[in-house]
This record gives C-alpha cells, structure tokens and sequence, in this order.
C-alpha cells in the first residue's frame, strides 16, 4: 500500500533527520542513468535517523534496498517499490591508528571511492591504488567485493559496521564476510554504515606513481567518461568475459539506445535514452552469443533492482 507524503512526515516526526523524496527517478541515482521510479528515497543524515527509519519500515513490512552511487545498478523501468535508501551523507575519513608502517582508517559508507583512493595517494598509504577509477562509494564496493588489477577491496577490510533489518547495529570482521569474486555475504536488508580499513605507509611518489598508472591504464581500456555500469558479465573460471563478447562477435551489438562498447565488449554504454528493457534484452542477446559460440554461460556481475 502507498503511504502519502503526509503519512510519512507524521509517522517520522522527531525520529529522522535527513531528506525524503517522493516519485524519484533511479536514472538521476545511477550511472547508467536508466531507471523508472523509486517510490521513496531517502537520504538519512546520522545513524540515529537510519535506526528509526529502518524500524518503521520493519513495523510496516515495507520493502527497501540500500543504494551508493548507483555504479554497479540496473534499475528496471518499472521503477522500485518501497524506499531507496542513500547513505551519501555519511562521508567521514579519518586515520585510527598509526604504528610502524601500518595505517588503519575509519571510512563510512558514502565516501565515493575515489576519493579514499586519493586521500590514501596524498598520504602515501598503500593497498588501495588498484581500486583507482572505479566510481562507487566504499559501501558499494565492500557489497560487492569491488576490485582491478589485482586489488580487492576485502584486501584491505578490517570490520564493517552493518545495520540489520531490525535496526541492530553490530561491526564484523572482514574474515566472516563471506567475500569472493565480486560478491559478499551482506544481506539485501543489511546497511554497511563504515568500515575501517588496514593500509601501510609508503613512499608517497610510489604509492601516486602505482595509482596513476593503473588510472592510465583504465582509462586506456574502458569508456570511463561514457554511461555504464562497468562490467557487465563476470569473468568466468580462467577466462575474460570482455574477450568472450568480443571474439563471438558483439562489439557495437545495439537494442535501442543501449551498445556493447567497441572499447571494452564487457561494458555496455547507454548512448542516449536506452531502457532496462532495452539492457537487459542485449544481456540476453550476447549470452546467447556466446553461449553458442563458446558454451560458457556468462553470469551478471551488474545488480539489477525493481519491477520490470
Ligand atoms: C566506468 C565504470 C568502471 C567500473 N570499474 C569497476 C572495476 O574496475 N571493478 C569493480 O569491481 N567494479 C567496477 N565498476 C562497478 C562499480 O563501480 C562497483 O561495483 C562499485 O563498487 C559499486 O559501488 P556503488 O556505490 O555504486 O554501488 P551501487 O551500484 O549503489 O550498489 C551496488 C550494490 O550494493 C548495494 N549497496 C551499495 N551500498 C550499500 C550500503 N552502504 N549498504 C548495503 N548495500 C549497499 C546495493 O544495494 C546494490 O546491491 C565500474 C563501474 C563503472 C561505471
């Protein structure tokens, strides 16, 4: 059942400090830029707001999912029922601890990854400068197990402080997060709030000298500055999906607006006003294609939310 406006500012009053919107297209929250909309999202400022919040919407059986910088994120057309929680607004970076060579910091979800990878570059803090260009938040990159070049982020993971369904807020130590190849044991109803993180200090040139030169690299071998959700289909078991797509003849393959990239077969770029519908049928499409040629299937490394 939808819950008006009003509704909710009553049902909230006193409990929650932070944004509310209403009927909010996805496609301004994901870098694909594709998505009907959510019926609810919401912006919590403080993780006493983001208790109350999940509360209520556990007393209302309501349904929700957590959202970063929408980087890894196919919303459907049909847009997403229930609340889309942003936690954007948590965004502090702090070193803990420092002895020896070794560097914990405390990072909250919200801080875009980027951006730690370049506090760490100015620090000369080693671990991180594989990570270099990819455009999710530390949230989004602890779910998923982000990763290049050799780096992963569950590498460098301490603990994370996740908040359950009912609103329990507990920190668990990287080990029994379950991480794998782009994936964790975080549960869709968990929130990751922050995580502190294990660095060691380095010559500051060599740790901005080795970011740099993957972001080259990157920048070298994927439409960064283009529209997408990065890699599309994980690599299967001692191959690369991107090669698969390319030999089996798919690069520039189109449905509607929506393109293998000729620079990366792996991404597909939205080159205008593509549609999940119009995604997910070239999903399809070059599945099929390499299924045929090549037998493997290809799994989705893309999330995909919502109603179709
Ligand atoms: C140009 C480009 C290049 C990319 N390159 C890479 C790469 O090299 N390696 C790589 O691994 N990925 C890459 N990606 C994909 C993407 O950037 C990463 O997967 C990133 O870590 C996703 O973070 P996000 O904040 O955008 O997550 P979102 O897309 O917002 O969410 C992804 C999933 O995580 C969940 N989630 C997000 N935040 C939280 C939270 N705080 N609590 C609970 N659940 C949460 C969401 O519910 C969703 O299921 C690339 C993407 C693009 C567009």
């Amino acid at each position: 059942m939808r819950v008006s406006e009003q509704e909710w500012k009553e049902a909230l009053a006193g409990m929650y400090q932070g944004h509310i919107g209403f009927d909010i297209p996805m496609s301004e929250h994901t870098s694909l830029g594709i998505g009907g909309a959510a019926d609810v999202f919401m912006t919590p400022d403080d993780p006493l707001s983001m208790r109350n919040l999940v509360a209520l919407l556990g007393k209302r059986k309501m349904p929700y999912m957590t959202i970063g910088r929408g980087s890894n994120l196919l919303v459907l057309d049909g847009g997403i029922e229930g609340v889309v929680i942003s936690v954007n607004t948590f965004s502090r970076v702090e070193v803990i601890r420092q002895a020896g060579d070794a560097v914990e910091l405390f990072v909250e979800a919200g801080v875009p990854l980027q951006k730690l990878v370049n506090f760490c570059k100015d620090n000369g803090f080693a671990g991180m400068e594989g990570l270099t260009g990819i455009p999710g938040s530390v949230g989004g990159a602890i779910c998923g197990n982000a990763g290049s070049y050799g780096y992963e982020i569950k590498d460098v993971v301490v603990s994370v402080a996740i908040m359950d369904a009912a609103g329990r807020l507990d920190r668990f130590k990287g080990e029994g997060l379950e991480f794998g190849y782009r994936q964790s044991g975080i549960q869709p109803t968990d929130i990751v709030l922050s995580a502190n993180l294990k660095l060691r200090t380095d010559d500051k040139d060599a740790v901005a000298a080795r970011t740099e030169g993957f972001f080259r690299e990157k920048k070298a071998a994927q439409p960064i500055s283009l529209r997408s959700a990065g890699c599309v289909f994980k690599n299967p078991d001692g191959d690369f999906a991107g090669r698969l797509i390319d030999e089996a003849g798919c690069k520039g393959m189109r449905v509607g607006d929506i393109e293998v990239s000729s620079m990366h077969a792996n991404f597909f770029v939205n080159a205008g006003t593509g549609s999940a519908a119009d995604y997910t049928a070239l999903m399809e499409k070059v599945a099929m294609t390499v299924q045929q040629r090549f037998g493997i299937t290809l799994e989705p490394e893309i999330r995909l939310a919502g109603r179709a």
